[in-house]
């Protein structure tokens, strides 16, 4: 039995990961569960899952979840999510979102927990600091994001050492160099083949409206700006310590095959499946075994054949590639300039991201107002190589105080 603490625990992959406990009561107990402001939720699930801690956003929720439950743990705010973090358990499963995510993940590494990565802003800002104590503690960290779930699956039992390195015990002992490329797919998001001035008037609707995947709004506004894959090209930088000019972003709008590795002799194994988070959750969870999860899904998703399974003569048919528009969706490009540059820089670049990304969602600025004005936010700053958590947190906050001042909303 794995007891399992989902930080993040009211969100799309976190309700989704409570499915999979729910239907495998005899491999999964949720032991700790946390939300910032679902409280009512929360609560639904405390009820479910009976677990021994929970941390919910404020001191008001914590009195109202300790009255009914006395006999839980209950923390609050960023400082609970930290201590919650440190509870006894199997692993974590990281489905926090943004910036947030990583105090709590450094936190249970330092404990020797294992790690279920869905907060990829966690090696985006602390790549570096994350990995080097995942090695020093011998501890996995297991991606749940569905590209690097793929490119995990796709490195398992070629070579061994082809293994991501930040999973690994044996300290220092990088990938197998026989990796010659990464093959990131994207979808393109909903306003794939627009040009800039297209995008320049669209709604806060319309860019929640994503073709493939639902999740939560600041993801899908990523997807949307093309932010979501120069994240993960950082995150797969760190994940399996691979150089950024390694990983080459490909367009792939019917998002069935959800990344590739091509190696040294020129064979490309790729990684497929319907669009479904579940399966790199419970990969994630179960690891290194598989979990049954195609019957329940049977008859229910018009993407499926009718026996539940990816139908290479429907859905798989037609499976397409094309480049990337760097031009338009300039994120891309600001992300690999922000992995080159290295030390700060991505953490600056995540920070101005996830700020603007709010105000987008508030429905303060424009679409466009996203690329331009972090690109404006890194011209201006100064980049330097942060050591600490402490220190991280403090540069992201730095640059979305910039990113604010640049459009005079404050
Ligand atoms: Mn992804």
């Amino acid at each position: 039995m794995k007891k399992v603490l989902i930080l993040g625990s009211t969100g799309s992959i976190g309700t989704q990961a409570l499915e999979i406990i729910r239907n495998n009561r005899d491999k999964f107990s949720a032991c700790g569960l946390s939300c910032r402001s679902r409280v009512d939720d929360l609560i639904a699930q405390i009820r479910e899952f009976a677990p021994e801690s929970v941390c919910v956003g404020n001191s008001d929720d914590a009195k109202r979840v300790k009255s009914e439950f006395p006999e839980i743990d209950v923390h609050y705010g960023d400082a609970g999510l930290v201590e919650i973090a440190g509870m006894d358990c199997d692993i974590v499963l990281n489905a926090l979102m943004g910036i947030s995510g990583l105090a709590p993940t450094y936190e249970a590494i330092s404990h020797g927990r294992d790690i279920a990565l869905a907060n990829k802003e966690t090696l985006v800002a602390g790549g570096e600091i994350v990995t080097e104590l995942c090695r020093e503690k011998g501890v996995k960290l297991i991606p749940v994001d569905s590209e690097h779930s793929a490119i995990f699956q796709c490195l398992e039992g070629n070579g061994g050492s082809a293994c991501a390195r930040a999973y690994k015990d044996d300290a220092g002992d990088g990938p197998d160099r026989a990796i010659r490329r990464i093959l990131l797919t994207a979808s393109g998001g909903p306003f794939r083949g627009r040009t800039l001035d297209e995008m320049r008037d669209v709604t806060i609707e319309q860019a929640l409206n994503h073709p493939n995947w639902s999740m939560g709004s600041k993801i899908t506004i990523d997807s949307a700006t093309m932010m979501n894959k120069g994240l993960e090209v950082i995150e797969a930088r760190w994940l399996f310590d691979i150089p950024a000019d390694k990983i080459d972003v490909h367009v792939h709008p019917e998002s069935i095959v959800h990344s590739m590795v091509e190696f040294m002799d020129g064979s490309v194994i790729a990684q497929m499946g319907i669009p479904d988070m579940k399966i790199p959750i419970g990969l994630a969870l179960n690891y290194p075994d598989r979990l049954s999860l195609i019957p329940e899904f049977s008859g229910l998703d018009e993407d499926r054949g009718s026996d539940g399974s990816l139908d290479f003569f429907t859905k798989g048919a037609n499976l397409t590639f094309e480049k990337a528009d760097r031009k338009t969706f300039r994120c891309l490009d600001i992300a690999y300039a922000a992995i080159r540059e290295g030390g700060s820089a991505p953490v600056v670049m995540n920070g101005a991201n996830e700020e603007l990304v709010a105000m987008f969602l508030a429905g303060n600025i424009g679409f466009t107002d996203i690329p331009e004005t972090i690109e404006r936010v890194m011209d201006k700053s100064g980049f330097s190589r942060p050591g600490t958590v402490e220190e991280i947190l403090a540069i992201d906050n730095e640059s979305r105080i910039m990113a604010r001042k640049m459009l005079k909303t404050e």
